[in-house]
């Protein structure tokens, strides 16, 4: 809650700002944005359990479809990390002014859509972008390509891995974090009505566990927590940092059941059976890269099905994490579309039968990412 007191001191600092360095600045308006959206920053917590929230908004579970988990339509791996809060009205498209990024990766609106209409045209349904802060997320351009596609996006919200944290994230506190948070999934993201509907991919690099990484978990657990909203990791830290990662999102009153383990499929079945008796969704992504096929998705289908015959198939999650020009079907990649063609007839090749594979690419994303009730309160005390 703002007390009318940090209200009052806010207004002040925004009249001196504006006054020492004169109205009407970029800079003057910059800072005013950021002190209005922290006095704001703790909306009234909506109940969105039973819904899935895409860029248009909530909408029923069973309206998903086939649902690609993991993926980025626009994404530049070359922008400068924002501050916090996040600066509001830059884009992440070619083009676009004012520009957030260099036009590296996938920054043409035209090219991405192109390229998820073809995964529409098979008979998708929905895509989760899990583009971030640091890997210049754009709830605008997101908005506009789920409208052109008529596929569902859902969009992510958090800090990607330490390397794209803002250069003011030591200074940041947990709580401040979690309002961002919190905000993009309640209110709108980067200053718009367009709501976060899963919040990562939260990067964890570990090797080792970094601080401000795990502030960034624990803000995430929290605003999870809070809003009700399922959480996606960026897992690359080691199995034992990983079970660590999952103590402190426990930790936080986050029932397990709502984390998926991104990057973490193909990793060895006794890791991964621990994950599963623990409750988290385990995902299989990053492929289609072109040059095509690629050996290591020939393992990926002999990992997927080993984990469906172990008995975890409501733990599964399919997706490309496609982020790279590689992947695209333009370049010769596989493009949003490669686990239909080729890791799903792979899956049936080895046995799997139709049902499964539903399962797999239709219930199990939607379980992943229907909200549950919010918790305001915590049911467990965090761990200092
Ligand atoms: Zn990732």
């Amino acid at each position: 809650m703002t007390t009318r007191v940090n209200r009052d001191r806010e207004d002040c600092i925004v009249k001196r700002l504006i006054g020492g360095i004169g109205a009407g600045t970029m800079l003057a308006t910059g800072i005013l944005t950021t002190l209005l959206a922290q006095r704001t920053a703790t909306p009234p917590i909506p109940n969105l359990a039973g819904k899935v929230i895409t860029v248009a908004g909530p909408i029923d579970p069973f309206a998903l479809g086939v649902t690609l988990s993991h993926e980025h339509i626009f994404i530049d791996f070359s922008a400068p990390p924002p501050m916090v809060p996040p600066v509001t009205g830059v884009s992440v498209l070619k083009g676009a002014r004012p520009a957030n990024g260099r036009g590296a990766g996938l920054t043409d609106f035209d090219e991405s859509l192109a390229e998820i209409n073809d995964f529409k045209k098979i008979g998708g349904g929905t895509i989760v972008d899990v583009t971030n802060f640091g890997l210049t997320r754009d709830p605008e351009a997101l908005l506009r390509v789920s409208k052109a596609s008529g596929l569902n996006v859902v969009m992510g919200a958090g800090w990607y891995q330490k390397a794209l944290h803002p250069p003011d994230m030591a200074e940041r506190t947990i709580e401040e974090l979690t309002a961002i948070v919190v905000r993009d999934v309640t209110v709108g993201a980067q200053g718009t009505s367009i709501r976060s509907g899963i919040i990562g991919e939260v990067g964890v690099n570990g090797k080792p566990l970094e601080a401000n990484e795990i502030k960034s978990v624990r803000a995430s657990a929290r605003a999870a927590r809070i809003t009700g909203a399922p959480m996606i990791l960026h897992s690359f830290a080691t199995n034992d940092e990983m079970m660590t990662v999952l103590d402190i999102i426990a930790s936080e009153g986050v029932e397990l059941s709502r984390v998926v383990m991104g990057h973490t499929g193909g990793k060895d079945m006794e890791y991964l059976k621990r994950l599963f008796q623990r409750g988290v969704f385990v995902e299989w992504d990053y492929m289609g890269q072109a040059p095509l096929p690629p050996a290591a998705d020939t393992q990926r289908i002999e990992s997927i099905a080993a984990a469906i015959n172990a008995g975890y198939t409501d733990h599964v999650l399919l997706a490309h994490d496609v982020c790279t020009q590689a992947q695209l079907k333009r370049n010769g990649g596989g493009g949003y579309t490669y686990i239909s063609n080729v890791i799903l007839p792979g899956l049936k090749a080895k046995g799997i039968s139709d049902e499964t594979i539903r399962r797999i690419m239709v219930d199990n994303p939607r379980r992943a990412l229907t909200f549950v009730a919010p918790q305001v309160a915590a049911q467990t005390a965090p761990k200092p």
